[in-house]
């Protein structure tokens, strides 16, 4: 972690100056925010809609690396990562709580540096910070975001909703986050045994951007209202395509036949999957942290998804008995078994 010149000790302000210093820049954009930070609980608005909440918990040295992770960054992934989970359920998400745990390693600055993220995410994606909790810790960092949002009862689109014949749709592309994570680690491998060396980027700006910073598909929440098309399921891709299909896949009780060549993949994902003698269909398929939005729609709605930019036609569900299938460009049918982050 980078020093700056200024270190303000967060023991100098204590727990209610620093959570009044961090929150204090925060707007709000939310008309359903009633009551935000400063009571015992937010208050927010309901109206006939349904709430959905979604929560993650981040910890230093499982979820994120100091090393090569900047604390901006790191505030606004831990934010968009439980944004795209309340649009995986085709829900707005209008309101975040972040938790906190420091310990004295980490001064105000660098606590600053965390919420600047923070609230960027907030900003760009409309949301208002409305609570949290602030602890200290006995060594790592710890982040824990919670997502409030709604959605139209009759447009929720949950795993379990896909039938045999639907096609399967992916939004963007995959394998590049999981990409850009092997360049970091890489590199933060070269600086441990050689501190002088310059890291070794490689210009790979996009693919390291996928991974230190990735945004949620809120385009395609939009872009799916307007066409009147409600998905028969959908998820987002957070641990790898593979992962996140079958657990369409098993909830909804169907098989999966996926062709190769529909799977999206970035040209630099491409290349520098074969730099690293990875094959890119594996990246796409094992890598996670995509955070695009996997989705299932009835075929009467092909017509109207055809229309819509950036997504792109897999394959189609089969019987359950079929069970989960990749055919290669080469031909070849394989199983497609889900590997995915595990970090336990
Ligand atoms: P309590 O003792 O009731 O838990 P706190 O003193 O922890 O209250 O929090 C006071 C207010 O500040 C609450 O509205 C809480 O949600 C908010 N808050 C606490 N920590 C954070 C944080 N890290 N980020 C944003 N809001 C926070
Ligand atoms: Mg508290």
């Amino acid at each position: 972690m980078e020093e700056k010149e200024k270190r303000t000790e967060i023991g100098e302000l204590g727990e209610f100056g620093l959570i009044d210093k961090l929150t204090a820049q925060f707007e709000s954009y939310q008309p359903g925010t009633v009551k935000g930070v400063g009571d015992d609980a937010a208050v927010i608005k309901g109206g006939g809609l349904y709430t959905v909440v979604s929560t993650d918990l981040l910890l230093e040295g499982i979820h994120f690396d100091l090393m090569y992770t900047p604390l901006k960054h790191l505030g606004y992934k831990a934010v968009v990562v439980n944004l795209s989970d309340i649009y995986a359920m085709n829900a707005t998400p209008g309101q975040v709580t972040v938790s906190i745990g420091l310990s004295s390693r980490f001064s105000l600055e660098a606590v600053e540096e965390l919420y600047a993220g923070i609230k960027a995410a907030c900003d760009y994606y409309k949301v208002d910070l409305v609570g949290g909790d602030t602890a200290s810790s006995q060594q790592g960092l710890v982040i824990s975001v919670t997502a409030v949002g709604q959605v139209a009862p009759a447009k929720i689109t949950y795993r379990s909703g896909a039938k045999v014949g639907d096609i399967i749709c992916v939004t963007g592309n995959l394998g590049a986050a999981y990409l850009g994570l092997q360049i970091l680690e890489r590199e933060k491998q070269v600086y441990l045994s050689e501190p002088d060396t310059q890291p070794d980027l490689e210009d790979q700006q996009y693919i390291i951007g996928r991974q230190l910073k990735p945004e949620a598909r809120n385009d395609m929440v939009k872009y799916l209202a307007k066409s009147k098309v409600v998905p028969t399921a959908m998820i987002d891709v957070s641990d790898g395509l593979a992962s996140d299909l079958m657990h369409i896949c098993k909830q909804s009780n169907v098989g999966a036949f996926v062709e190769e060549s529909g799977v999206p993949i970035h040209p630099e994902a491409q290349q520098m999957a074969l730099k690293f003698q990875l094959d890119p269909i594996t990246c796409a398929l094992s890598g996670g942290e995509d955070y695009e939005l996997l989705f299932t729609i009835d075929p009467k709605d092909l017509p109207e998804v055809r229309l819509l930019p950036d997504i792109y036609i897999m394959g189609e569900l089969t019987d359950r008995d079929q069970g989960i299938k990749l055919h290669t460009k080469g031909g070849n049918i394989h199983d497609i078994k889900a590997q995915g982050w595990r970090h336990f």
